[in-house]
């Protein structure tokens, strides 16, 4: 979702070249090496819009001999859970339904087929670009149920929420919303509290953090001694998010830091979190490759019921079945790197994907295949 789309956004343009500059670059390359010496550090960048800027400029292949950059569950179309597909699967086979979602969600796989297989079978599955986009095919098609998946993270639900509410002030009896959006905090403790993956620092969300600002984050510290840096997505954005975590680790240090504050205030912003409040409650929600989260989902509050696609629809969802041989779950925890697979880049292509991260266009392993690291 654009920014302009969120409620309270700046929509002032930027020059980003001074986040491109070679020279500064190198001496942030330099400081890293220096810093980080031989030790051993694992990073996690959370977000899958980072995981597509450190393959696209090649970071990972220029950092320090003990130093890995690994991909964790930040992106939304990877961690839906297999039942979440399978239910609006089972929402497309309504006789009367429309099923709107964004496009990445299409060739995701549920336990037996995708919603692009369905489609082309005969099922009304259409990609829209925006909620609102769903609410004027509701309109445009009153004799059908309009039904939108909504998948994503704080950066996407404000947007949901308005439609949402923009549906009750036009009155639309045809439209509702399957929820199936994760807020971010309760996956990083999950993360941090892994000894699998032993986490030293975490690249955080910038996306996310335009929402909930930088607070929500000072648990990794209290609770688990781990710095964060909210960083941008510009190559010196990132090395500097870096060196700033190494630094921490090593000085021993930990802090939360803010490396992004042309996007992020500290608060964040108050008008789209008070709306998603106005529409959604939390709840316990499953993710891919974490299980079950307490408090880590969100669904649509009593008052706006109608518009909840499963208090609406009592569907029968099928067993869930986990693609064979798949790894996404150790990928989105960072326990593996893509290429551990043993099926990256062999049956597992983004032409032909076994699972979500190889289908997502920001999936770590679709990022991992699509630039070549190995
Ligand atoms: Fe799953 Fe394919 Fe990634 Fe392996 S390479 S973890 S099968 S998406």
């Amino acid at each position: 979702m654009s920014a302009a789309a969120v409620p309270g956004a700046s929509t002032r343009s930027i020059d980003f070249s001074a986040f491109r500059g070679p020279t500064l670059a190198r001496e942030l390359i330099e400081r890293i090496h220096t810093l980080a010496g031989d030790r051993r550090i694992n990073l996690m960048e959370v977000c899958g819009t980072h995981t597509v800027s450190i393959g696209r400029y090649g970071f990972r292949s220029i950092m320090p001999a003990g130093l890995r950059l690994l991909s964790g569950p930040g992106c939304p179309v990877c961690v839906t859970a297999n039942s979440d597909i399978d239910h609006a699967i089972a929402l497309a086979r309504l006789e009367n339904a429309t099923i709107t979602t964004f496009g990445d969600m299409m060739r995701v796989p549920g336990s037996s087929t995708t919603l692009a297989r369905m489609k082309a079978e005969g099922r009304d599955i259409r990609i829209v670009y925006s909620p609102l986009d769903a609410l004027d095919i509701a309109e445009g098609l009153p004799d059908r149920e309009v039904i939108f998946m909504g998948v994503g993270f704080e950066t996407t639900t404000p947007a949901i929420a308005a439609c949402i509410l923009e549906a009750a002030e036009r009155d639309l009896k045809n439209f509702s919303v399957y929820c199936a959006h994760k807020t971010t905090g309760p996956a990083l403790r999950a993360i941090a509290n892994d000894p699998e993956t032993a986490i030293d620092g975490f690249i955080l969300p910038g996306h996310v953090s335009t929402i909930t600002g930088v607070p929500p984050y000072r648990f990794l510290v209290d609770e688990f001694h781990t710095p964060g840096v909210v960083t941008g997505f510009e190559p010196v954005d990132i090395l500097e998010g870096v060196a700033e975590l190494v630094r921490m680790i090593v000085t021993d240090e930990p802090g939360i830091e803010n490396a992004y504050r042309r996007g992020v205030s500290r608060d964040g912003n108050a008008v789209a979190r008070a709306l998603v409040d106005q529409v959604f409650e939390p709840c316990d929600t499953t993710w891919r490759g974490l299980g079950e989260i307490p408090g880590s989902g969100l669904r649509v509050r009593d008052e706006f019921a109608h518009f909840n696609a499963v208090r609406r629809f009592d569907v029968e969802v099928e067993p869930t079945v986990e693609p064979r041989g798949c790894r996404c779950g150790d990928v989105l925890r960072g326990r593996i790197t893509p290429n551990d697979c043993p099926l990256f880049g062999k049956t597992c292509t983004p032409e032909h994907a076994v699972g979500p991260c190889m289908v997502s266009s920001e999936g770590s392993c679709a990022a991992y295949h699509r630039f070549h690291e190995r």
